[in-house]
């Protein structure tokens, strides 16, 4: 099996979260690959409700939502050594926009947490599910244990 090229790592800003930061961090290293990270902002509860149209889109809460999670990665990629041109911040599903991210740029590995945001009741998380079962190359679903 040839050595991975481009790894993805996908941060939820959770707990635990470091975790999954320190072996996407061992794997770029061993394989001498290039580290790129993603954060979503997960527009979801907003529009896809079923009942959306009596929920107005707010683009001041959304605008303040990505300024705030671009000046986390930036401080997640300034800590890590992962230059701004590797830092992905994007708005919608999550497990869409790391698929489209990763396949929009060669990654060959997507590095996630077991779980997340979205809790301990299934096996796996639905982020991490989702990208499990739709992604086109390899992803390791870093086991985290709840707390
Ligand atoms: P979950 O499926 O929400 O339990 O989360 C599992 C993992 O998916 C997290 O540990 C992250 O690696 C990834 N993930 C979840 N939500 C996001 C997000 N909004 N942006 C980037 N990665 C995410």
């Amino acid at each position: 099996m040839s050595n991975y090229k481009h790894i993805l790592l996908a941060v939820d800003f959770y707990e635990n979260c470091s975790a999954v930061t320190e072996r996407a961090k061992d794997l770029a290293l061993k394989y001498q690959a290039k580290l790129s990270i993603i954060h979503v902002v997960d527009n979801l509860p907003l529009t896809d409700t079923g009942y959306g149209a009596e929920i107005a889109f707010n683009i001041d809460f959304m605008n303040e939502l990505m300024t705030n999670a671009k000046k986390k990665l930036a401080k997640l990629g300034e800590e890590h050594a992962i230059t701004e041109d590797l830092q992905w911040l994007e708005m919608g599903s999550p497990k869409t926009e790391i698929i489209r991210v990763a396949e929009e740029n060669k990654v060959d590995l997507i590095v996630v947490g077991s779980h997340g945001r979205h809790g301990w009741a299934l096996l796996l998380g639905s982020t991490a599910n989702g990208v499990l079962h739709h992604a086109n190359c390899d992803v390791l679903a870093v086991r985290l244990q709840e707390n």
